[in-house]
């Protein structure tokens, strides 16, 4: 079999599961996943059994890949959920799940997280009226998500809604009329997440 995987399909592959971060591709049987769920390299190897730091770093680095961040960000939201009432491990997946450029991806207007953060940083998005270029903005319960009334804007995500059919989570809504839109209905709980994260072994390794 020739080589099946990129870099970022590496990242499911090491992790043993599907990461979906190649928007479309990833919903095909053309996933490297999907053809070949073991470990990426040239012999396949047994997994060795990991150690307990690495089952906790393991959890952390797949939270980060899966929503774009880097450490210093994460960093920062941890502080924050520090600092929030309640359950922190709740709290931080709560953070990033309230990112723009997730919320713009789970809306479907997007097919990855990447292409998100672009439609973002290009000004393509509105929260309520108002243009908001800035990926980590983190949306309130009410706000609404409005694609940019012009026709590049509309455009891009016309497409990407007619090829990306995925059903929107329960925070959110979707009107697909002439310029799309989504509402924050409430703020997102670790159940909205759509990949299985331990976040209580984050916030072990983060708090040591
Ligand atoms: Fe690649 Fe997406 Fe499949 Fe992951 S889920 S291996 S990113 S195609």
């Amino acid at each position: 079999m020739g080589r099946i995987t990129g870099p970022v399909c590496r990242l499911c592959r090491r992790d043993g599961l599907k990461l979906f971060l190649k928007g479309n591709r990833c919903d095909t049987p053309k996933c490297a996943f999907e053809r070949r769920p073991t470990p990426p390299g040239m012999v396949q190897k047994r997994r060795s059994k990991p150690t307990e730091y690495g089952v906790h770093l393991r959890e952390k680095q797949k939270v980060k890949h899966y929503y774009g961040v880097l450490e210093r960000q994460f960093r920062t939201y941890f502080s924050r959920a520090e600092r929030g009432k309640g359950n922190t491990g709740e709290t931080l997946m709560s953070l990033l799940e309230r990112r723009l450029d997730n919320v713009v991806h789970r809306l479907g207007f997007s097919p990855s997280r990447a292409g998100a953060r672009q439609l973002v940083m290009h000004g393509h998005i509105t929260i309520n009226g108002r243009r908001v270029d800035v990926p980590s903005y983190s949306v309130r319960a009410g706000d609404v998500v409005r694609v940019k009334n012009r026709k590049p804007s509309l455009q891009l995500v016309h497409s990407a809604l007619a090829e990306f059919r995925r059903d929107v989570p329960d925070f959110l809504s979707r009107s697909e009329g002439g310029v799309p839109e989504g509402r924050v209905d409430r703020l997102p709980v670790s159940d909205d997440v759509s990949i299985p994260v331990q976040a209580n072994l984050i916030i072990e390794l983060c708090s040591k």
